[in-house]
């Protein structure tokens, strides 16, 4: 889910960029055109129009940062000519001289218009050539109960309120004293983390209960140290309880040996 940053339907793995020259994609690749359905903020839009900004017309920011490019540019084939080295002692190599016209950034106006509202007032969206959209087939799926596109907002809620229960759960059935991690026994030879302070996890077993075994070999317990030394310094515990050091006990070499 994390291509752009931005959140994606289930429903569709075809990503385009932008149907314009210099995309930076070979040729023949297809890209998005006027009449294409894309994803934006969880909705569906229709593509109603592609168009390059005027070069003298580009936004602030976006100037900015081409004259960021340019001065780059400048500064290196500067270093190039007075024969400075790389770090490790090779000579620079020529960059060819960026054309503002292709660069992968440049101001591109998309406007957008909700697919399922023909009569609402079109979005106009800038971005770069380079840009990823998400693009879905005329027969796309929606929620039933709330028209969203899958997965919708109520199914995500579901799904971490199902999570939390399930490890609700799993964590009242771990005996008291065991590692909080994989729920088993911390015997006298293995090395533990115990964290001060009162139980995040298991209120009921009281202050400086939270235990751990300190092996990096099991998943299960060193993720739910790093799960829980979050919480626990989310709360502000660690200020409040300066004794246990920054993460030098979640090494297993260095945890509390049990006794
Ligand atoms: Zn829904
Ligand atoms: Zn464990």
């Amino acid at each position: 889910m994390s291509r752009n940053g931005e959140w994606q339907t289930s429903q569709s793995r075809d990503f385009r960029r932008l149907s314009v020259p210099h995309n930076g994609y070979r040729e023949g690749v297809p890209g998005v055109e006027v009449g294409n359905i894309v994803v934006l903020q969880r909705q569906a839009w229709r593509v109603l129009e592609i168009r390059e900004k005027p070069e003298d017309l580009w936004p602030a920011n976006f100037e900015q940062a081409w004259q960021g490019v340019v001065s780059r540019w400048i500064a290196h084939e500067a270093s190039r000519a007075a024969g400075e080295l790389t770090a490790w002692g090779a000579p620079l190599t020529a960059q060819p001289e960026p054309v503002r016209s292709e660069w992968l950034y440049r101001p591109v106006n998309v406007v957008l218009q909700l697919v399922d509202k023909p009569k609402s007032k079109p979005r106009h969206v800038v971005t770069g050539p380079c840009f990823e959209w998400q693009t879905l087939p005329e027969h796309f799926t929606v929620c039933r109960l709330c028209n969203e596109l899958p997965p919708c907002r109520h199914t995500e809620t579901e799904a971490t309120v199902n999570r939390a229960m399930a490890d609700a759960e799993r964590l009242m059935a771990i005996p008291r004293g065991a590692c909080l991690g994989c729920g088993e026994a911390i015997t006298s030879r293995m090395k533990a983390i115990r964290f001060p302070g009162p139980n995040l996890w298991r209120p009921d077993w009281g202050t400086d209960s939270a235990v751990f075994h300190a092996r990096r070999s099991r998943e299960e317990c060193s993720n739910a140290v790093w799960k829980y030394e979050r919480q626990w310094k989310e709360q502000g515990l660690h200020v409040l309880n300066p004794e246990l050091p920054d993460g030098e006990q979640t090494s297993p070499d260095e945890g509390d040996q049990m006794t």
